[in-house]
Order: C-alpha cells, then structure tokens, then sequence
C-alpha cells in the first residue's frame, strides 16, 4: 500500500521546491492508489512561525494537491503535528540508549562552545566523544544521578566507527556514505523535543510511509535515518527513498534560493508570503497571476519529462504519466520566461466560465461595473490569444469598457489630412445605417469605400482603429466594431474628429 509524505516545517513561505516535493509526492500517490499525507514538522520551536501552517495548506489547496491525512482533515494516523506527537519521541530516545545505540550527553553549551575555540573543526563523534560528558564515560550511577538531578541534557546517537551505510535511491541508485565522517547527531534535544532526524524516522514509520520523495539537500541526512530504521528494529519496513534534484538558479549556477526571487525579479514563493515581524510580502506566483495549472505544469518539469517533447500537461494527465524513472539526478534550471509561458498556454486553454469572474473582479477595481456577462465573454475570445496573465486584460480590453481618452490621430503615416478627414465624415454617415452590423460585411464595406475614394488601404486601417481603440495595438479592428456596436463606434469616430 502506498504511502507518501509532505513534511514541511513551517518556517516561512513554501518555495518552488518545497511545492515541488509535495506535487511528486501526490502524484506519485494518486498514481498508485495510495495515500498523500501532510505532516507539519514543527519540533523547532524557535524556528516556528505562526500562520505557516494555514499557508502550507493553502497553497495546497491552491495547486490541487490536496493531502488525503493532515492536521485538517485527520486520518487513522494523527496527529499529524510532530509538536503533538511528543510524547512518543523521548520513549524511542531512550530504548535507542538502553540498546547501546544511542547516549546521554550532558555538555553544557558552554562547554561545547570551549571545545569549539580550542578546535575550530569541533564535531562531537567517535574520536573525541570518550573525552566529553555524556554516559558513555561516566559510571551508571553518576548518569542516573544527573538524570535525577534534572541536569540538561540531549541524546545523541553514537555514530558506528568504520562502516559503509548505503541505500538504493530510487533516483540515484546505490549511494553510500562513510559512517566516519558522520558525526553524532542530536536525536532528543534539552527541552525533550526531537530533532528532526528522530522524529522523521519515528513518523515515517508509524504513519506506516511506504515511499519518501524529498530534496537533494536532505541526502546527507539519510546514512543518519537508515541507521534509526535498523536501530529500532524497523529496519524491514523503511521507505523507499528518493532525493530529488536541486532547482537551479536561471543561469544554472548555483541552487535557487528564497533571495533570488528578489534580487532577479521573479517570485519563489508559491503564494504572497507576508513576514509577521516586518510585514514585508515576498510575492507569490498566485498574486502575480499564474494559473495553478501553469505552476504545477512548470513545477513538474523540474526534474521530470515524459521522454517526449510534451510539455503541457494537467493534472489528471500527469497521475498517468508521472514515472519514478524519468526523474532526473541532474539540477534542473528554473526559468521564469517560460513559467510565463506555461500561464500563457493554460490561460489560453481555460474555460472562459473560470476566467470570467476573475475578469469581473479585475474589472470592479478599475471602477468598471455593470458589464453584461455576454459582452465581456465575447470580449475575452478576441483578447484571450493575447494574456501572459489575467490582469494583462485590463491594458490589452481596456478600450472595450472606457472610450480612449485622446485620438492621436496626428501620429498617423502617412500625414494626417483634409482628405482622410472627409473621408471619415462620409463613412461615419454611411456607417449610421449600414446593416448588418457584423465583422466580415464590415469590413467588405470598409474597404470597397476607400478604394472608392481612391487612397491606398494602409493609409485607412490605422486611423480606423486609433478612433477605436485610442492607439495602435487590439485585435482585428472590424471585430473591435463588431463588439462595440454601432453607437458606441460611430460615436468614437465622431468623437475623433472633433
Ligand atoms: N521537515 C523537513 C523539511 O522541512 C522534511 C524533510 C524530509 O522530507 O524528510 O523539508
């Protein structure tokens, strides 16, 4: 039975590739029939931050990878807040030291600040931990007597001497580590919170995790949780494990970080991040404009193709196709010109019924109400071709709901004249009763009445639309007429001419 993970700690904003793992992780679930767990990871209490959690959730939400068990939505394996699982962590901390795996350390944090000074490369391990305070030194009795004493201490693992641990990757393949260079990690911190490492084997195996999709980063730490999994005798149910590889930044040096989106210009984070401290926003792909079809499309092929030159893909279609194998170990490079293209596809392949009400509340803030429903539909097919994001529409439509404020008629090529002025005169009162009023007959019309007039075609066109539109860009300008209709066209024509 497959079951699989998203273990955030709610310490900020969710960034690309934190939303990354998640949507591996649901896909790789609803391919299988399996579960999509989220677990909030907040053993750090110093790392906490408030409204983290409800964001994760959101963003979640917002991207449609939604998990089957979470704090919200519970499930036969709660809770799902490490915070509320405890008590549960100190109890395998101590069978891990009564079975010899694991140890009492009693070092204050001055004292490990001094060893830090006389050694700058300091790392608590095999070779120095007979030298410091910790049970493996002192006598049973002075232990118990610390213990009693309700001396600060941590638990730490005692890292094997020596040895090769590897494991296969599901990505990598065979990767080994040397215990040796590994040092003893904290497992059961001062104030009885776990650290990370015990608590993600802990949790792993009690929400009975059959698969771990997460970051490159977190490979280190694997030899450490491999070596959990056989000390609690877990050994035989771990997860599979896949590291996924690093999102780089657009120039492939270097992973992306949460600061490159500023200093780059592009936002890393999946929805606006406000810090409760200084109240600053970090933008969000959602409040630039992005579809969350668009994010998860560009998000999947970080590090995933199908092995064709497919590069659109929703949802449903990507449960099909989604395949362990075709992930790749090399980073993959995060390029915002073509996220933006991604949202320029799928705004394009929307239902107008799901661009409408975004259309309706862009339009309620430029002051623009009253549109009829079937107006801004039609609207939106001639403009739909032309959006990057939903508020381009303001900026590429605005002529259809406010006359143009000035007709520079004078930048018309060639001159501007008495001549085309007559013309328009005419045409304007042709036009008052010209039927029907419809693009193709329109334009028929339009062009047999300047070839009437016997100036060329181009010299016409554009100052037809500058009376339209206010300048030169929009689409098919018969079409503009069309949804204008006569009053609204005749009237910006004469305006023009004023
Ligand atoms: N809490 C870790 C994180 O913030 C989870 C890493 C893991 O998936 O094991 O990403």
């Amino acid at each position: 039975k497959v079951r699989v993970r998203f273990a955030p700690s709610p310490t900020g904003g969710l960034h690309l590739g934190g939303v990354r793992t998640a949507l591996f992780n649901y896909l790789f679930a609803k391919q299988h029939s399996g579960t999509f767990v989220l677990r909030i990871e907040d053993t750090d209490q110093t790392r906490f931050v408030a409204g983290a959690e409800e964001y994760i959730q959101d963003c979640l939400r917002w991207c449609g990878i939604q998990p089957d068990e979470s704090p919200s939505h519970g499930g036969d394996y709660g809770p799902y807040r490490q915070s509320e699982r405890k008590a549960s962590y100190r109890t395998y901390a101590e069978q891990l030291v009564a079975d010899g795996y694991a140890y009492y350390a009693f070092d204050t944090t001055e004292d490990l600040e001094a060893q830090r000074k006389l050694h700058p490369n300091f790392r608590y391990s095999y070779e120095n931990r007979l030298q410091l305070r910790n049970s493996l030194n002192l006598t049973a009795a002075e232990t118990q007597q610390l213990l009693a004493s309700g001396h600060p201490h941590v638990i730490r693992i005692k890292m094997p001497e020596g040895e090769t641990i590897h494991f296969d990757d599901m990505i990598r393949g065979i990767v080994s580590f040397e215990s040796s260079l590994i040092d003893d990690k904290v497992l059961l911190k001062a104030d009885g919170m776990p650290t990370y490492h015990l608590a993600v084997v802990v949790d792993d195996h009690h929400m009975a995790i059959s698969h771990v999709f997460r970051g490159e980063e977190w490979l280190p730490s694997a030899p450490v949780h491999i070596l959990l999994w056989e000390y609690l005798g877990w050994r035989d149910t771990m997860p599979q494990w896949a590291h996924l590889p690093l999102i780089l930044k657009p120039d492939g040096h270097g992973k992306l970080s949460k600061r490159d989106g500023d200093r780059l210009g592009f936002p890393v984070y999946a929805m606006n991040w406000q810090d409760s401290e200084t109240g600053t926003i970090t933008k969000g792909f959602r409040e630039m404009g992005f579809l969350p079809e668009a994010f998860v499309n560009m998000l999947v092929l970080l590090g995933w193709n199908d092995g064709t030159d497919q590069e659109l893909f929703g949802l449903d279609e990507l449960v099909q196709k989604f395949s362990v194998e075709r992930i790749s170990k090399a980073g993959a490079k995060f390029d915002y010109e073509k996220a933006k293209w991604f949202n320029h596809e799928w705004i394009k392949r929307s239902a107008d019924t799901t661009l409408i009400p975004q259309l309706y509340s862009l339009l309620i803030g430029k002051g623009i109400h009253g549109i009829d429903e079937k107006y801004l539909t039609d609207v939106l097919g001639l403009i739909k071709e032309r959006l990057t994001f939903i508020p381009d529409f303001w900026e590429q439509a605005v002529f259809f709901f406010k006359r143009p404020e000035n007709y520079d008629l004078q930048a018309v090529q060639p001159k501007w004249n008495g001549e085309k002025a007559a013309f328009f005169s005419d045409i304007i009162t042709r036009l008052e009763t010209f039927e029907p009023w419809h693009g193709a007959e329109l334009e028929d019309f339009y062009k047999l009445a300047i070839q009437a007039s016997g100036m060329k075609i181009g010299e016409l066109m554009l100052p037809f639309r500058i009376m339209l539109v206010g300048g030169k860009f929009g689409p098919h300008v018969f079409d503009i007429a069309t949804l204008l209709g006569r009053d609204e066209t005749v009237a910006r024509m004469k305006g023009a001419l004023e």
